[in-house]
């Protein structure tokens, strides 16, 4: 049974999906490996390497079994695949539904690594989580590279400079290793996150829990809950004073399966100090910053606002490394222990059928069915 390795070819994925250190895990299990040539050029992995690695290379992707992948195929790749094929990618359903039509379609099975169950089972295989990680400790960098002061507090003979303050604003996977990362580079950091555990969270990465004396807003799973205007405007308020005071604002808050939330306003960026600098995580998903653009540095005010695009794609080795381990330990559990066939999902296990979006030409993702099947019996 044949794994194969595709090319990423969206603009700006400079991750793969597989790397060479890992391919004899896959090997080990009795898969053969083939990767699409020129595959890991972005993560620094050349041909050779898989090949001394037990790949082979191969371009036709029409005999594989399953194809991993970081982003979803195209649709004319999809097309291409012999039905029962599985694809494992990232798969942003609310956003790919066209995409989603054609995998039903074609009788593709297809796994999200975004609807993994976060459960304690499934924490090798969460991909949402090892991005995360990349992605917050990239924007401590940036902002970090991007300041034209010092992180840490410097005491010399020709006298002392002050720290950096930063605030990170969302708490989560990404917001904390920023915390981290910052507080290594020996900025003085404060935090603000809506749930009722980040505030211990962000103690223990060394950096001040900001407190608004606010409701906690806990949803479902131990994520955050998307806030009413009149919850939103109070904090924005509180913020703004915190936020006036800083030299670096970072920001990570995110609410599953909707728009980011809007957090900092343009006019609080207006009070931010001359020289300060606004690293907005979620600009590709509506931002929680005002006016910052995905992938692109705007000036707000006195501040250079730095917009993230695929952040993790900004540091492919190791995003690369981290999400092609997360693909082995999820094809490990969808191998059968023994006997044929060697892929055999069993679509009884949680966080098999959890991840699943298409199979044997249904949707299996109820939300994505709803919106999919309602929109084309309306159309
Ligand atoms: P996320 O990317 O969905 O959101 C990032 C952070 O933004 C979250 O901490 C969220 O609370 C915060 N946020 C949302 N709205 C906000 C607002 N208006 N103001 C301030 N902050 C706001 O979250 P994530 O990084 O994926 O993690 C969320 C939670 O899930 C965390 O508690 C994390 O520890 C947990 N988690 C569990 C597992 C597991 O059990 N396997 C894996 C990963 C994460």
């Amino acid at each position: 049974m044949r794994i194969a390795v595709a090319r990423e070819t969206r603009d700006g994925e400079m991750r793969v999906a597989l790397v060479p250190e890992l391919v004899g895990k896959l090997t080990g299990l009795g898969y053969e490996v083939a990767v699409q040539p020129g595959a890991g050029v972005g993560s620094l992995s050349s041909d050779e390497e898989y090949v001394e690695s037990g790949a082979i290379i191969e371009d036709d992707l029409s005999s594989a079994d399953v194809v991993v992948s970081v982003q979803p195929l195209d649709i004319a790749t999809i097309r291409l695949l012999k039905q029962g094929t599985a694809t494992v990618s990232f798969l942003p359903v609310s956003t790919e539904l066209g995409l989603v039509a054609d995998l039903r379609d074609t009788g593709v099975t297809s796994f999200a690594m975004e609807l993994v169950p976060r459960i304690s089972r499934a924490q090798s295989m969460d991909a949402l989580s090892s991005q995360a990680l990349v992605a917050g400790y990239r924007c401590a960098i940036v902002a970090a590279g991007m300041l034209r002061r010092f992180f840490p507090q410097n005491m010399t003979a020709a006298g002392t400079i002050q720290p950096a303050k930063v605030v990170v604003l969302g708490a989560g996977v990404a917001g904390l290793q920023a915390i981290a990362t910052a507080r290594r580079l020996g900025a003085v950091v404060s935090a603000y996150d809506v749930r009722a555990a980040a505030a211990e969270e962000i103690r223990s990465m060394g950096a001040k829990a900001i407190d608004l004396e606010l409701e906690t807003l806990e949803g479902a799973g131990g994520y955050a809950r998307e806030m009413t205007e009149d919850r939103a405007a109070r904090q924005r308020d509180l913020l703004a004073p915190h936020i006036a005071a800083a030299d670096g604002l970072i920001t990570t808050a995110a609410v599953p399966g909707r728009q980011a939330p809007m957090l900092v306003t343009s006019a609080m960026v207006e009070q931010m100090r001359p020289g300060s600098v606004v690293v907005d995580l979620a600009a590709e998903t509506g931002g929680n910053v005002e006016g910052s653009v995905a992938g692109e540095v705007v000036r707000i005010g006195h501040a250079q606002v730095w917009g993230g695009r695929n952040v993790p794609s900004q540091m492919p080795g190791p995003a690369s490394r981290l999400y092609a381990q997360n693909i082995v330990n999820i094809l490990t559990l969808m191998t059968a222990k023994e006997g044929e066939p060697l892929f055999a999902p069993d679509f009884d296990d949680e966080i098999v059928a959890g991840s699943c979006v298409t199979h044997a030409g249904e949707i299996r993702h109820a939300p994505t069915r709803e919106a999919l099947e309602g929109s084309e019996t309306s159309a």
